[in-house]
């Protein structure tokens, strides 16, 4: 991925992130801290961006940025006002880092091997997962999983959102009745819905349901350790938290944006907290 980058060598480069709302977003801490440690000059600003102001917005940043991320609610929208889509991106139907090219903006989807670096880098290698939700996230984790080679089952509240996903992306759907079962004997259980974000106390699954061996990654982040991740770690279970697949995507974003590698360790200090 750091080859065919917007580069950044001897000029200030100009990043942001297109969103609605955009304030608490951890992407200015995290690239900041990149530039920093690799003394490229530049700004990662927050753009915040109602739906109507979405396509002036992209004509701002094929004027005069290198590259923006895209978060909450433009993902699929931003994807359809861009001269390109690389592949990734067009299978999953939306984007979350554009690099411009010379004028050209590229749709590019870092959450899907954001999620997969960070999978990789706790040890897990592929085997049999069962997702839960058919939103943005759980379209990009079940995507980059079948890709590369793993069975994936998927579970949603609305069973009519996981049977389209599975149909259009690989993987097949669970029914509330088989939930339990699937989850029991699943190896690594991987949270996609919203339930936890900014509630310690919420969990997508009933006490105690938990996989009967393996891991659980909860890529909710806000709070760190979620209800699920919390009684997966006291059942003596690998968790893996969200700001692992947030470190992830940001990794792969400034890689495209820069052409080189990007600084991994000062990145996770910054989301952390450390700097
Ligand atoms: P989304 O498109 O709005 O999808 C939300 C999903 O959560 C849907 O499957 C929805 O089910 C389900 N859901 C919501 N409330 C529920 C409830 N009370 N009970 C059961 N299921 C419920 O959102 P998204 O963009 O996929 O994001 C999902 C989560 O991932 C968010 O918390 C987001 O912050 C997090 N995220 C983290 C990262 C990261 O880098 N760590 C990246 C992207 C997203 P229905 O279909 O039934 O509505």
């Amino acid at each position: 991925m750091a080859k065919k980058g917007a580069g950044c060598k001897n000029r200030a480069v100009r990043l942001g992130i297109i969103g609605d709302p955009v304030a608490h977003s951890l992407s200015p801490r995290m690239h900041q801290a990149a530039m920093s440690a690799l003394k490229i000059t530049g700004t990662y600003e927050l753009l915040p961006t109602p739906a109507e102001a979405l396509a002036g917005r992209l004509a701002e940043v094929r004027e005069s940025y290198q590259g923006v991320n895209v978060t909450v609610p433009h993902k699929v929208a931003a994807s359809g006002l861009l001269d390109e889509l690389d592949q990734r991106a067009a299978s999953i139907g939306a984007v979350n880092t554009i690099v411009n090219r010379g004028g050209r903006l590229i749709g590019y989807n870092t959450d899907a091997p954001g999620f997969y670096w960070a999978l990789e880098r706790a040890g897990l290698t592929p085997g049999e997962a069962l997702v839960l939700g058919a939103g943005g996230a759980a379209r990009a984790i079940v995507y980059e999983l079948v890709s590369r080679g793993w069975l994936v089952a998927v579970y949603n509240r609305t069973p009519s959102r996981a049977q389209q996903l599975v149909e259009q992306l690989g993987g097949w759907a669970v029914v509330a009745g088989k939930l339990e079962k699937a989850v029991k004997e699943t190896p690594l259980l991987i949270n996609a819905t919203s339930v936890g974000l900014g509630d310690p106390e919420a969990s997508p699954l009933p006490a105690g349901v938990l996989p009967e061996r393996g891991a659980v990654v909860d890529i909710v982040y806000e709070p760190r350790e979620t209800r699920l991740l919390r009684e997966a770690r006291q059942a003596g279970l690998k968790t893996l938290d969200g700001l692992e697949m947030l470190l992830g995507q940001g990794v792969l974003a400034f890689e495209l944006w820069t052409g080189g590698p990007a600084p991994a360790e000062a990145m996770r200090r910054a989301l952390l907290g450390g700097e």
